[in-house]
């Protein structure tokens, strides 16, 4: 089957035919020879598309065709084309050679080495892409486009010091707050500082994000964690109280490190009282209070399996197969079997779902990795027996 990109560079040749280009051009290269009355560069071109060897009928495009002022454009506009259908080293090709002209003007140079640096990027050659957009981020046309391709990178790579610094030089230059994706960037350092037992270095960390964001979220949850794991139950619960004042969708990461610090202090009582008061207060969280029991197996907590009884009775789904208010009245037992089987289900649909585009994963993501958006993940708040139905019929 031809390609898309053998239809473009046949195109292009019919193009140079119609245009003269071609023959005007090889009479250019030697004057010595007389011009045959059909160019048999041109030919070869032709033939080698016809045969689908685009490589070949590519090189040979780029021979016939030498890079000057009339023809650079056209020459972007080919390499660009190649990278956006995934073909990188056709991409590649063409920009090195616009590169290799000798007597290139500084600004097409610099576009040109910056759509090189797009192609490595794209085709996952991080260090090559790296210095170019070093390079152009230093005094160019491409100065600000460089930088977030370097926080791209640098993000890919987890090599969060640099991609701070080259953050701050982005807020500089481009003129906006980055304050959200710099906070994130500490607390990346601040989570993997705790990870290891080193909470001094992850306490600054979480204070140079808040630096720029005073109320970081997910700063909030590293102290959380590092009361939690140094002991200090009391400020452990207070922050994941405060965590979920600010943030109620946020309890489906806080609920069960809340449950376990009760139990751990033997405070049950604590708890319910604590729960059925922020419940009175915001009655719309209950569904998401039952669901995170569910899929986290919390039970036997009075408040939460309240909310759990009173999901799975609101739960259009289910009710089309099993009449639980019948059950309710008194079957304990089968409430409890139900409540398993519904938790085994949560647990194979997705729980996060981006905002922003839809992206949908097991685990909260702070970065969504398909819009490259912050804090755009919000856990579902039910179980997808859609997706789940979907999923058992097409597997
Ligand atoms: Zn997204």
């Amino acid at each position: 089957m031809p390609t898309e990109s053998t239809f473009l560079l046949a195109g292009l040749f019919l193009l140079l035919a119609a245009a003269g280009w071609a023959l005007g051009r090889f009479g250019e290269r030697d004057e010595m020879e007389a011009p045959p009355p059909l160019n048999i560069d041109y030919l070869k071109g032709l033939n080698f598309l016809l045969n689908e060897q685009t490589d070949q009928a590519l090189e040979h495009f780029l021979k016939m065709v030498r890079v000057d002022d009339k023809t650079i454009e056209t020459h972007f506009a080919l390499g660009s084309l190649f990278r956006r259908r995934g073909e990188v080293d056709r991409a590649i090709r063409i920009h090195q050679n616009i590169i290799a002209r000798p007597d290139l003007a500084a600004e097409q140079r610099d576009q040109a080495l910056y759509s090189l640096a797009r192609d490595y990027q794209k085709a996952g050659l991080l260090d090559r892409a790296e210095k170019l957009f070093v390079r152009l981020s230093q005094g160019s046309r491409h100065q600000v486009e460089a930088l977030e391709n370097l926080c791209r990178i640098y993000e890919q790579e987890k090599d969060w010091d640099k991609a701070i610094a080259v953050g701050k030089q982005l807020e500089v230059l481009g003129g906006r707050s980055l304050a959200l994706q710099i906070a994130h960037y500490y607390s990346e350092l601040a989570e993997a500082a705790a990870a290891e037992g080193d909470y001094d270095s992850a306490r600054q960390y979480v204070k140079n994000a808040q630096t720029g964001r005073p109320r970081t979220l997910r700063g909030a949850l590293v102290r959380a964690h590092i009361a939690q794991e140094t002991d200090d139950s009391k400020t452990a619960l207070k922050l994941y109280h405060r965590i979920i004042d600010e943030h109620t969708y946020l309890i489906a990461e806080a609920l069960p490190e809340i449950v376990v610090i009760y139990e751990r202090e033997n405070q049950m009582g604590e708890l319910d009282k604590a729960f059925t008061k922020m419940l009175s207060k915001n009655p719309e969280m209950n569904s998401l209070v039952a669901y995170t029991a569910i899929v986290n197996d919390i039970g036997g907590i009075p408040v939460i399996d309240e909310c759990v009884e009173q999901y799975m009775l609101n739960e259009p789904t289910l009710a089309e197969f099993v009449d639980l208010q019948q059950i309710s009245a008194g079957d304990g037992e089968a409430l409890a079997k139900i409540r398993r089987a519904l938790s085994k289900l949560a647990a194979q649909s997705p729980r996060y779902q981006c905002q922003e585009c839809g992206f949908s994963s097991q685990r909260l993501l702070w970065q969504c990795p398909s819009c490259r958006s912050w804090e755009t993940q919000r856990p579902a708040q039910r179980v997808q027996f859609d997706t789940l139905l979907q999923h058992s019929i097409t597997s």
